[in-house]
């Protein structure tokens, strides 16, 4: 088999030059120093690639084998990715920063099981039969519905889980038997190529799932508009997701849109702040807060502010610091420089605007590091208050009743992911139907399975990732009315 040269994508089972010249340097987060390429596909590129995905779909190689065959592929494809779980979570980490826990957790290994998941819904895929009104005499009717591909899918997969978020994206599209074009962030592009590398070797028809690489704003929209896609699965910030909707509108192009969020944790007077410090390391600080569902703000009972700013203080101070690849260390640099200046931006910003700024552990000057931040009790119309920062900084605001708290949690445009910290099931089970959000944690926050539907309201997306009816966005229904 060929191997990836800094010239290439994996097209129709293997590696192929590409027209474009240009290459982006990937970056060691905890270095800042270059240690890779990877092509920056232009627009005929992407033509090449897609070319490929329209053929293998269009001649059936895929779609028109037995779906017991096809979950078999994928099943074989999950067991690969679990077998390479340690040589992806190094390369994850070494391209994203993030610990190498994490990077085994919810990279490759929790990855392996979203495949499988995925893989036994090739088996399940089904119509309807159903009876009609027409008029009867001597003709008969049977109808029926059929779900098919809906054909070539671009998933566009963003920076902050590389392999899982790849695997979201191939998972249903191949379940479903459609084809694939895969574009990773130029930050992250080479966890993809791997996983490409082990779909054939899986035994997934050449064709059948690609990867291209490149700038967002130059491969990411070719894609976007290319008139051969049927449907465009994206995960990134709403400003984009909102571009490439609008774009895919014009030819009526399907798109799933997992957007970002402004993830609120509402802590009721009742609430076991034990429970919650400990909540927030992983809800507010896992991967540095560059999680779509992080909480990012606190609204806290006000006899609860002191004490539970206290404890996170306590506990932000006492954060071990280092790169990713030392897995005692759980602040780890950012993934890139310019993310890096978006959240110090951020901070800068509040602080200029009269909010409190508690920092925790002190951070290396080298690498793309920010310091795990408390922000307390910023104004409700700053930028911190209001918009995704995407990094590890959570704000905190004391509020006068739980009323109070679920106003101000869905006062925003965003309802991706919440959770609600309570000792009383009465005011839990009142409370989670007034949260606007298509994720609702009780005393606990981001975990995730993928049995369980993962999506947002609002400005948080379109549609819906995981579970029983995950292959739906990626099927067709076609109506039979059959005479006889
Ligand atoms: P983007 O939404 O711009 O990037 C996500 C993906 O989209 C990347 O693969 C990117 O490619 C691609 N992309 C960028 N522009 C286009 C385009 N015009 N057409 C098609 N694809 C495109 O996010 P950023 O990296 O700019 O991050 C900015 C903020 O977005 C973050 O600070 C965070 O708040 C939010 N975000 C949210 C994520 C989530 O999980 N919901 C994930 C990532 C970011 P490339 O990287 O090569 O430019």
């Amino acid at each position: 088999m060929t191997t990836r040269t800094e010239a290439s994508a994996y097209c129709d089972g293997g590696y192929i030059s590409l027209n474009s010249a240009d290459r982006l340097p990937v970056y060691d987060p905890a270095t800042g120093e270059a240690f890779d390429c990877a092509a920056d596909a232009d627009a005929a590129d992407v033509d090449r690639v897609v070319a490929a995905a329209v053929r293998a779909h269009r001649d059936g190689r895929w779609r028109s084998l037995r779906p017991a065959e096809r979950e078999r592929i994928l099943f074989r494809f999950a067991m690969l990715i679990d077998e390479h779980g340690e040589e992806l979570a190094q390369l994850e980490t070494r391209e994203q920063g993030k610990s190498i826990n994490v990077s085994r957790m919810l990279g490759a290994g929790a990855g392996a099981e979203w495949m499988q998941f995925a893989a036994g819904l090739a088996t399940k895929i089904s119509g309807r039969s159903f009876d009609t009104s027409l008029p009867g005499g001597p003709t008969h009717w049977t109808t029926f519905t059929r779900r098919e591909p809906i054909g070539p899918v671009a998933g566009i997969v963003p920076w902050n889980f590389p392999t899982l978020i790849a695997i979201w994206k191939i998972a249903p599209a191949l379940a479903a038997g459609c084809t694939l074009v895969l574009k990773p962030s130029e930050t992250t592009p080479l966890t993809a190529f791997r996983l490409a590398e082990l779909a054939t070797q899986a035994g997934v028809p050449d064709g059948v799932f690609n990867v291209i690489t490149g700038r967002g704003a130059v491969a990411g929209q070719a894609l976007s508009v290319h008139p051969d896609i049927a449907k465009i699965s994206f995960t990134g910030s709403i400003a984009t997701g909102k571009r490439i909707g609008r774009l895919a509108m014009d030819r009526m192009a399907r798109t799933t849109l997992e957007l970002g969020g402004k993830n609120p944790a509402i802590i009721a007077a009742d609430a076991d702040l034990d429970k919650v410090v400990q909540g927030m390391g992983l809800g507010a600080f896992l991967n540095q807060g560059q999680v779509c569902a992080s909480a990012s703000r606190i609204f806290v009972d006000t006899t609860l502010y002191r004490p539970l700013t206290e404890m996170l203080e306590a506990m932000i101070q006492a954060m071990p610091v280092g790169p990713g690849s030392n897995p005692a260390a759980t602040v780890n640099p950012l993934a890139s420089r310019q993310h890096q200046a978006r959240v110090r931006a951020f901070l800068a910003d509040a602080s200029a605007k009269g909010a409190t700024l508690v920092a925790g552990a002190r951070v290396p000057d080298t690498g793309f590091y920010v310091e795990p931040t408390l922000v307390l009790d910023p104004a409700d119309d700053i930028d911190l208050a209001r918009q995704e920062v995407f990094g590890p900084v959570l704000a905190i605001t004391p509020v006068a009743s739980l009323d109070e708290a679920v106003a101000r949690a869905n006062a925003g445009v965003t309802g991706l992911a919440a959770s609600l910290w309570t000792s009383d099931l009465t005011t839990a089970m009142q409370t989670i139907p007034r949260i606007e959000a298509g994720t609702v944690w009780v005393n606990t926050h981001v975990l995730i399975d993928p049995a369980m539907p993962f999506g947002g309201y609002k400005q948080s997306g379109i549609g819906r990732d995981f579970g029983v009816d995950w292959l739906d966005p990626y099927l067709e229904t076609k109506s039979v009315c059959i005479a006889h």
